[in-house]
């Protein structure tokens, strides 16, 4: 009771106190980066669950499952007490689970299964091949990834493919019939292979929503509180669903920061902050407790663009400077920050307290490898996801026929396994066996030449209806070993992946709830990977992925125009975006933070001189040091 409400309230500050004490109904927080918002929300939780609220009466939406999973971990520390039965984790997660329960009212069956990205892109290939009759025509159209990029961002605007084309992609104005129909045919093929992809996850969950009142009248009345947090980041759908969800009680409880935008490539709208904010209680923080007071100041003088003044009090003193250095290539920068990264370990910092943000990707690769030639441990929370290798997609695929039958593209990935069987073969048993009501008996029937089909065939046969964990142990063992062994050097890695399958299997029943997991959960690698060291690793991101994270040690990376700000960004005008971005990236840094850029930049925009903005001249020189690494 009180004594436990008490010690919440003595780790927040008064603005923070007020935030959680106060908030009934709408409200926002609205505040800078590093002033307690993700604090201030998992307080929130601690606080109600302190008053009685049950942790089934509360529904959290957080940007990843990880941080979902902290706040809770946090909330039970100071709560004492185990906190089981809320609904937590990303937008996709929530709607995922949702739909299972209450998606039959729109005629979704609870066992459908999810098409992650590839896929997506994989069905509407298989989509477009069906439309192009020509050579020539295939040259007129947008290729398959292009195809799934204008769909899901018109979905996740609320726009008609016409509008979208318009706007964003007129070169296609031309063949704008065809694409609908594509679209279209997209949209039956998923719903013959009982399949939602990411979007359709927020789309059918608004359609419940706003179709069938009794159910928005359960669903509603159940959540007695919503939080949400990084709501600068949310697009027009999950708008509408929080605002749907929230009807009953009405307490909706969210924090953002509209400096820190930085999704709109994928429809995330900062007016959300705005419109989210019109008749709330808004609430303010204004002390940053994250960096150090140097690197305050500069952030102070860095924010974009913003509804709310932001600029922040820092609590933490630091004689150091930020510091921005100048190389002359990005080989250079490299070596400038692997022995830096050096020095700092043998000052007594640890690895985990180290990160590396950069603007794309591609940015790292040189880091990589000198980071590898000089044993610095390291991980990667962009690029590939472990459940987007090739292995754990062909073990995900197999798991996916078990649960569904219906789906194409995953039979397809398996049939290709067999000898004999290529593209054209898989494609057309695919579609024949999909179209009858027993997929699996018209496989186990199947008639064709090939050295492993009996093998693939008593699999399948000995996995129906068991979980998991033993279809995975059933598909590697009989059949999937002597592929894998057969195709990849690096064999005994991805073995020991597989096996770390087969064993995170073990703790589901079930064969849906698993793939859930692994498909929307934003399953990283880094993740899987139980054996912290002593030390632990550096940390290698882009800034997108480094949203609401924070280091002792950061170097962003790549400050030249056409690298950082994107060169692309200029192509639609989002340079305020790359503020924003910009802005996030260095507002990660706790104690110490590098800028560094060179004087050979990789774009070849900026060779030909249509790049002019340089977030390193916008820096005011007093607040800084400038180093020199050439
Ligand atoms: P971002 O905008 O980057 O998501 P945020 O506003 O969510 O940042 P938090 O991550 O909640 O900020 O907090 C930043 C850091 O400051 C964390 O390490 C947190 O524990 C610490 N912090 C926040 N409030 C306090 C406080 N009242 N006393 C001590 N430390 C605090
Ligand atoms: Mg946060």
């Amino acid at each position: 009771g009180t004594k436990i409400v008490d010690e919440i309230m003595n780790e927040l500050d008064a603005e923070q106190r007020n935030a959680v004490l106060n908030s009934f109904g709408k409200s926002v927080v609205i505040a800078g980066p590093g002033s307690g918002k993700t604090r201030v929300i998992t307080y929130k939780i601690a606080y109600l669950l302190a008053n009685g609220v049950k942790p089934s009466d509360i529904l959290l939406v957080t940007f990843t499952r990880a941080a979902a999973r902290e706040m809770i971990e946090r909330a039970e520390k100071v709560t004492k007490r185990e906190l089981s039965g809320m609904l937590a984790g990303t937008f996709h997660h929530v709607c995922n689970v949702l739909l299972r329960r209450y998606g039959s009212a729109i005629g979704i069956k609870s066992n459908f299964t999810i098409l992650d990205e590839d896929d997506s892109v994989d069905l509407m290939k298989f989509v477009r091949s069906k439309f192009v009759t020509s050579k020539q025509m295939s040259k007129a159209l947008p290729t398959p990834n292009e195809l799934y990029s204008l769909y899901s961002y018109m979905n996740n605007t609320l726009q008609t493919p016409y509008e979208v084309v318009v706007k964003r992609a007129k070169r296609w104005i031309n063949v704008i019939d065809i694409i609908e129909k594509i679209f279209e045919e997209y949209i039956t093929e998923k719903e013959k292979q009982n399949v939602l992809d990411y979007d359709d996850l927020l789309l059918k969950m608004l359609r419940l929503l706003e179709e069938n009142s009794d159910i928005r009248q359960r669903i509603s009345s159940q959540f007695k509180w919503i939080l949400v947090d990084e709501f600068q980041d949310t697009n027009i759908l999950q708008l509408k669903i929080v605002q749907l969800l929230s009807q009953v009680h009405s307490n909706l409880f969210v924090v953002a920061d509209d400096a820190q935008s930085i999704y709109s490539f994928r429809g995330a709208r900062f007016e959300n902050v705005k419109e989210i904010m019109d008749g709330a209680n808004v609430f303010k923080i204004q002390t940053n407790y994250r960096s150090t007071d140097k690197i305050v100041e500069l952030v102070n003088s860095m924010i974009p663009r913003s509804a709310v003044p932001k600029k922040l009090r820092a609590v933490r003193q630091s004689l150091q400077k930020p510091v921005v250095v100048n190389t002359y290539d990005h080989f250079d920068e490299a070596r400038f920050i692997a022995q830096r990264i050096i020095e700092h370990v043998n000052e007594g910092a640890n690895y985990r307290d180290i990160a590396v943000i950069y603007r794309a990707h591609s940015h790292s690769l040189e880091l990589q490898l000198e980071l590898s030639k000089r044993n610095i441990p390291f991980r990667l929370l962009s690029g590939l996801r472990f459940t987007e290798t090739a292995h754990a997609k062909d073990v995900i695929a197999f798991l996916k026929i078990m649960e569904n039958p219906y789906e194409i593209i995953s039979w397809m990935r398996i049939l290709k396994m067999l000898d004999n069987v290529g593209d054209v073969k898989a494609e057309k048993i695919a579609n024949d066996i999909t179209a009858t009501e027993d997929p699996i008996g018209q496989f186990l029937k199947l008639n064709v030449k090939s050295s492993n089909i009996d093998e693939l065939k008593n699999v399948i046969y000995k996995s129906l209806g068991k979980g998991p964990s033993e279809q995975i142990r059933n598909f590697y063992e009989d059949f999937y070993r002597n592929i894998l062994e057969y195709h990849y050097q690096d064999f005994r890695d991805r073995e020991e992946d597989i096996e770390r399958l087969i064993e995170m299997a073990s703790f589901y029943d079930s064969t849906e709830e698993f793939l859930s997991e692994l498909i929307i959960s934003e399953a990283r690698e880094a993740e899987l990977d139980r054996n912290e060291e002593e030390g632990g690793k550096v940390t290698l991101t882009t800034v997108h992925q480094a949203k609401g994270l924070e280091w002792k040690i950061v170097f962003v990376i790549g400050v030249n125009p056409g690298d950082f700000p994107h060169f692309l960004a200029l192509k639609d005008g989002s340079i305020d975006e790359e503020e924003r971005l910009f802005y996030v990236a260095i507002t990660r840094a706790k104690d110490m933070l590098y800028i560094t850029h060179s004087v050979l930049s990789r774009s070849d925009y900026f060779k030909a001189g249509k790049i002019e903005r340089d977030f390193v001249e916008d820096i005011p020189p007093y607040l800084v040091e400038y180093w020199r690494v050439r």
